[in-house]
């Protein structure tokens, strides 16, 4: 027997028919002697729904009441699947946020769980009670209710899951698993049966959509097993799906395990900066002020050493303001001319095998400059190597990727 949180993401409570398979996916697990909590999304394209009635009611709204408005989608599924659960004769109980109380943070639109009190979960999970915990909500200090982000009912599941001390966490989506990139991209990528928590955070961070960020740090922080698994495979005998694990048997990493991309990426670039010390602090400060996150910082020097020009990358959604924010302190600065471009995209490669491999950045650079792209930035961490591109060159950029690193699917 183990304690498992399963959750359901939009495709897969989309309608009273995906509502139904995901309670026989449910099924499965109670009849398996499971003591079981569910989380939900809201049904697909509903928050985005949600979210644009708020705009069209005024530009500029009170985050509170936003979150009063785009927490709702999940108030319907909970709902919904304890209806269609008890329906087949599984004792069900919804819950919103606020009724755990799911304790969050005050950041509106953004809320991190705080704090979860699992006493009365857990006695009706001993009982055989399935919990069905609407996803995405929280109730903030003040007693509002909070959203955690767009995505967030993944972190809603796996923060459960750790104050439930859970065996598991299942994710139940569309897609079968976690695959080495983008497989609308690229067809031949494949299926990872394994992953550890740290790569998949590098993946969700670099792009990839399949998990919310916040999500994977929780599964790290608490060392918890996360699965991704595909709501639409026959619930009576579901697929492997991924397993994204602390533990990861060395002689089963691979020295790359995955390519991403995210075009959520701009430049900016600073030319005749004048070279003294203090200079990257009067770029960066601004920025940071503004609560604007930078990415990618590359510094080159003139020949004569007298200027520098800086490049550094911001979100795409960001670039006004971080040019707007440059402006404001051209005295400071005193750079000779400002240029921009949001044509461009991060393609990064991932895997904890690079840490014993040398070699692994060479490798990328050369199989980049065959296909005659030309690099704008470059980041890398001990797991990873990220590129700035024009966003015209991604795909070929990432299938080249993909490739060179043995990635591809071997055709059957
Ligand atoms: N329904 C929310 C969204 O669309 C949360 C989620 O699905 O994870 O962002
Ligand atoms: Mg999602």
């Amino acid at each position: 027997m183990s304690r498992i949180v399963m959750k359901f993401g939009g495709t897969s409570v989309a309608d009273l028919g995906r509502i139904r398979n995901a309670a026989a996916h449910i099924q499965r697990e109670v009849a398996a002697g499971n003591e079981v909590a569910v989380t939900v999304s809201a049904m697909a394209g509903e928050t985005n729904r949600l979210v644009a009635l708020c705009r069209e009611a005024s530009p500029i709204h009170d985050a509170r009441e936003y979150d009063a408005v785009v927490s709702s989608g999940e108030n319907v599924t909970s709902g919904l699947l304890a209806i269609v659960l008890q329906g087949e004769g599984i004792e069900a109980r919804s819950f919103q946020g606020w009724q755990i109380p799911m304790r969050t943070s005050a950041a509106h639109g953004a809320a991190r769980v705080e704090e979860i009190d699992t006493a009365d979960l857990r006695t009706r999970m001993g009982n055989g009670q399935v919990i069905v915990v609407a996803g995405f909500q929280g109730l903030s200090p003040q007693n509002r209710i909070t959203t955690l982000g767009r995505g967030g009912s993944d972190t809603t599941a796996v923060a459960l899951a750790a104050a439930l001390q859970a065996d598991r966490c299942d994710i139940y989506t569309d897609v079968d698993g976690v695959y080495t990139t983008d497989p609308r991209i690229v067809p031949s990528a494949r299926r990872i049966d394994r992953i550890s928590h740290e790569e998949m955070l590098e993946m969700a961070s670099l792009g990839a959509k399949v998990l919310h960020v916040r999500s994977v740090e929780l599964a790290m922080t608490h060392d918890l097993p996360v699965m991704v698994r595909s709501s639409f495979d026959d619930p009576a005998a579901p697929g492997p799906g991924t397993l994204i694990t602390g533990e990861m048997n060395p002689m089963e990493q691979e020295t790359v395990t995955s390519i991403a991309y995210s075009k959520d990426e701009s430049q900016v670039t600073l030319r005749d900066v004048p070279d003294s010390p203090g200079v990257a602090s009067a770029v960066f400060g601004p920025l940071a002020d503004a609560g604007i996150n930078v990415d990618m910082i590359v510094q080159t020097v003139s020949e004569d050493g007298t200027s520098t020009q800086i490049t550094f990358t911001v979100p795409e959604t960001e670039y006004a303001r971080a040019t707007a924010a440059i402006e404001g302190a051209r005295d400071n600065i005193r750079y000779g001319s400002m240029e921009g471009d949001t044509a461009v995209v991060k393609v990064s490669v991932i895997g904890v095998g690079m840490r014993s491999h040398a070699g692994v950045a060479a490798t990328a650079f050369k199989a980049l400059a065959e296909k005659g792209i030309n690099i704008r930035a470059i980041t890398t961490s001990e797991i990873k190597i990220s590129v700035l591109i024009d966003a015209e060159y991604t795909e070929l950029a990432v299938r080249a990727l993909h490739s060179v690193y043995g990635l591809d699917k071997v055709p059957a």
